[in-house]
Order: structure tokens, then sequence, then C-alpha cells
């Protein structure tokens, strides 16, 4: 690779940025730093009309939060500021006129209502409704109208258009570092407008002179992007930058679950998981769509799950770091067919990331949660409690929704293991439980815990396994959860023998 590797993330601020964005993001901040390259953030604004305040500043933060960072971009600047198209305005008309000049452009003077009825004369004889090579010698344009005529109405401020002049059938041949060899034929394609007639440009026109005065080498983006390229393509050699054309690369779709179609919100709505990687809140409707920070996923974890979400690593392997994703990471890795999202892996890698943790940052993680509770514990007590939670759980943020008995006295009890578990003579068992425990040291241990239980059933000839359960019931209110003889020497000897009593009363009573 002879040129320096510069790539660019180029989200419009429309709204949220999709997960499917964010693997994006994250394809070229791999790329870019396993070749020592440079990472920019360009924002393509210049559609004022879907402006959508927040969304920039949202695209930033989301960014952030999973561990892609910015070389150059609209907070950090860099050789080529401004980084915001809307700020760039005044470059990209002169590239417009230029290609005029040149014949590889036109004017297009066509009001809305001769659009609609080209439209409709082109479907009413079953062909294309597109501008096009045959099309536009019927339009009103500067190949068609007298120059002269043509002059008068650049003269008077008349409102145009700049059209490309595409050839009319020509194979336009590209390389993807993704598909390999694409070709299309011109006849496909129609002129798009590249300078608006209020003076901006398009998205194709700012986004083509952006790559090239921004030096991008490689063009990393998703597959709805792909129609679009020969376009680019015909761009960078009309505008005499084929030399310097970057490298393309058009990534997989993200797939619903059941793999027939794009990744939505709605299936994000309907299975349970976000589709947006912060918490958003639309500006307009009020309306809120869940996050992965806010709904407790780590972002090494969702890194890593977006990251084999298109990508095969050569061995099977699933857990990489950051830094081992930058390691192992190619374009060539990276697969054609559109990659299904699985509800499941994800609850995975985020587990496996939990296990990874220490206690300690755990504790950072769920302090909001606690807090808000109004659990009034040390740090030291929370650390125990993750110690003893996180193998139970996928979520941090679960082990104290799950674990409510770590710190407050059961108010309910679960009526199946009652049922199940809790014969007549239960009652007098637990409370026989609780009268041993009432002996013990007020700082005894798990083992402590169990020997004075086992202690319990010998004397009474009551097998451990009948009074296991309702024991724990009788601390927790649940059937299941932490290592009991642990979770009873966390709570303390005080605590556990006032819950007994409590559930003897309210159990044998229900
Ligand atoms: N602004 C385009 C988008 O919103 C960028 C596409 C590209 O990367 O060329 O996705």
């Amino acid at each position: 690779m002879s040129r320096p590797v510069r790539v660019r993330f180029a989200p419009s601020p429309t709204g949220p940025l999709h997960i499917g964005g964010v693997r994006t993001a994250l394809y070229n901040y791999l790329f870019a730093r396993k070749h020592k390259g440079t990472m920019i953030l360009r924002i393509e604004d210049t559609d004022q009309n879907r402006f959508v305040p927040g969304a920039e500043s949202y695209i930033i933060e989301a960014l952030k939060w999973v561990g892609i960072e910015i070389d150059e971009g609209p907070e950090n600047g860099g050789p080529h500021a401004p980084y915001r198209q809307s700020e760039r305005k005044g470059m990209y008309a002169q590239y417009a006129y230029d290609l005029v000049e040149r014949g590889y452009a036109y004017y297009a003077f066509d009001t809305e209502e001769d659009l609609e009825q080209m439209r409709k004369r082109l479907e009413a004889s079953q062909m294309q409704p597109a501008y096009d090579g045959t099309s536009r010698m019927s339009m009103k344009n500067s190949l068609t109208l007298p120059a002269d005529d043509v002059k008068a109405r650049l003269e008077s401020g008349a409102p145009y258009v700049i059209r490309i002049k595409l050839p009319r059938k020509e194979e336009i041949r590209f390389h993807d570092s993704i598909r390999g060899w694409v070709t299309v034929n011109s006849a496909q394609l129609d002129d798009k407008v590249l300078l608006k007639s209020d003076g901006m440009p398009t998205y194709h026109l700012a986004n083509v002179v952006d790559d090239y005065l921004m030096g991008i080498s490689h063009v990393i983006r998703g597959e709805e992007w792909l129609p679009s390229a020969p376009l680019h393509v015909m761009l960078y050699r009309y505008l005499g930058w084929e030399e310097v054309m970057p490298v393309f690369a058009h990534l997989p779709l993200l797939l619903k679950p059941e793999g027939n179609g794009k990744l939505s919100k709605r299936d994000g709505d309907r299975l349970g998981f976000p589709v947006f990687p912060l918490q958003w809140t639309d500006p307009k409707t009020g309306e809120v769509s869940s996050g992965y920070r806010e709904s407790g996923y780590f972002p090494e974890a969702v890194a890593n799950m977006l990251a084999l979400l298109g990508w095969h690593p050569s061995d099977n392997r699933e857990l990489f770091s950051m830094d081992e994703l930058i390691e192992a990471f190619s374009l060539e890795k990276v697969s054609k067919s559109g990659a299904k999202f699985d509800v499941q892996k994800a609850f995975w890698f985020n587990q496996q990331y939990l296990q990874q943790k220490t206690a300690a940052e755990v504790v950072a993680v769920i302090r909001p949660l606690v807090n808000e509770a109004q659990y009034d514990v040390s740090d030291e007590y929370l650390e125990q409690v993750v110690g003893l939670m996180r193998e139970k759980v996928q979520f941090a943020n679960d082990i104290i929704r799950e674990g409510t008995y770590f710190f407050v006295a059961p108010d309910s009890y679960d009526s199946d293991v009652i049922a199940k578990k809790w014969k007549p003579e239960t009652t007098g068992h637990i409370d026989g439980i609780r009268q041993k425990f009432a002996g013990l040291n007020p700082q005894s241990a798990a083992m402590d815990f169990e020997n004075a239980f086992k202690a319990c059933c010998e004397e009474s000839g009551v097998k451990s396994g009948e009074l296991l359960q309702p024991l724990r019931l009788a601390v927790s209110g649940k059937g299941a959860g932490a290592p009991i003889w642990e979770m009873m020497a966390l709570i303390g000897r005080d605590f556990i023998t006032a819950r007994l009593e409590n559930a003897v009363k309210k159990i044998s009573f229900s």
C-alpha cells in the first residue's frame, strides 16, 4: 500500500446513528489503526431539510462510547478543516461549473412540472422514468436550448441545477475490496444532479470532492451506497482525479434476526434489543428509543459483537479486545452476504465481558442503580455481591435487579416454590434453623451457616435437600440465586435470623 491510509466515516446527522452505522465506523477505524492510518469523521449535513438537532453530538458521543477514536473531525480539527460540509459550502460549486465547461455536466432548467411530465411520458411508454442519456434531449437544458437562450436564462437568474452528463451506453467498471470487480452499464444510471438550485451540492458531488480534497485512500461504507459508486467513479474520471480514486469497500447489510431484510428499529422494539448505541429522544415527537449503553451493555461487548457481524477472523475465535480486533482485521475477510443480527449472541458477548471485568469495574457500572434504589451499601459490600452474582446474569444491572435480597428483606415469596417445597412441617424446621443460626457468631462465615444447617437437619432427621430451597426462599423470597451460604454470610447473621422469623410468620399464614 503506497498511499497513506486515510479513511472517513461520513454520517449525515439526520437522526440517531443506527447500529449498522456504528459498525461502518468501527470497520473504518480498525482498518485505519491496522495500517497506521488516519480516521476522519466528516459530517455530511448539506441537506438542511433533513437536519436533526442533537444528531451530530449524538454521533460523536456514540463513537466515543464504543471506543472509536477520531483523528480528524469537527471536534478535534485537522489539516483539512472544516469537517462539517455545511461549513465547506463554498468549496463545491466550482467543480460543478468546471465540469459544465469541459462538457461533462450541463445546466438544467426544468421545472417540477416538466420533470413530472417527463416521468409520466416515459412510464406510459414502458420506459425507465429517468433523466438520462436518452430523455435529456427532450428536456430544457444547456444541451437542448440554443446557447443564447441558456445565456439569457443564466443572466436573468433563472433557477437551474447542474446535472452530470453520463455516457449513453458504456461499461463502468471498478474494483471493490469486498465484492471484486463490479461492472455497471451507464444506461442503467441517470444524470444525477450535482449542484442544486440553491447552489448547494448534492451528496454525490460533496462526497466525492471531499474525499478527494481530504486525501481519502479507502471508502468503506454500507452496501446501500453501492449503486452510487459507478456515478462516483465517473465523477473521479471527469474531474481528472482517477489516479487518486479511493479503493471502494461496500459492507454487507445488517439483517433482521430472521435474515429477511435490513435490521430496523421495529425489529429491536419487537425482539427487545436496542438498534441504537445510545438512548435517543426524538426532538420532534419526544419518542424515546433505547440504547445499548442505557440497556447495560459494555461498550467492549458491543464493539466485539459488531466486528463479528460481517467480518470473520481466520480462526473461530470470538472474543477480541479492540487492540486484538485491530491486529486481526482485514477487508478481505469481510463477507459479501448480509449478516444476521443475533440477539442471544449479543447477550452472550455482554456476559463474557461481565465475567472479565474486575469487581470494582462492575461496581462502577451498577452504582447509579444502587443509589437510585436508595440501598445504603459500601463499595466493598457491592464488590462481594458482584462476586456472587456475576455468573448468574448477562447484564451488570441484573445483579441489582435480581439480587434485591442482598439489600432488603423479601416482601413476597415465590408462590411456585411454596407450592412445591413448603410442607406443613417446614415452618417448624425453618424456625429450628433460625434458632441454631441465632447461636452463631454475628460475623459467621459461609461454612458456619452451612455446618449449622447440616447439624439441624441431622438432629431433626430431615434430608438437607428438602430444606435447602425453603431456607433460600425464606431468606431471599426466591427459589434460586446466589450461592446460599456465601449469600448468608454476606447479609449477616442478624438480618438472616430476622428474615427467617418473618418468613415463618408470613409463609405459614399464606
Ligand atoms: N453521508 C452518507 C451517509 O449518510 C455517506 C455515505 C458514504 O460513506 O459515502 O451514509
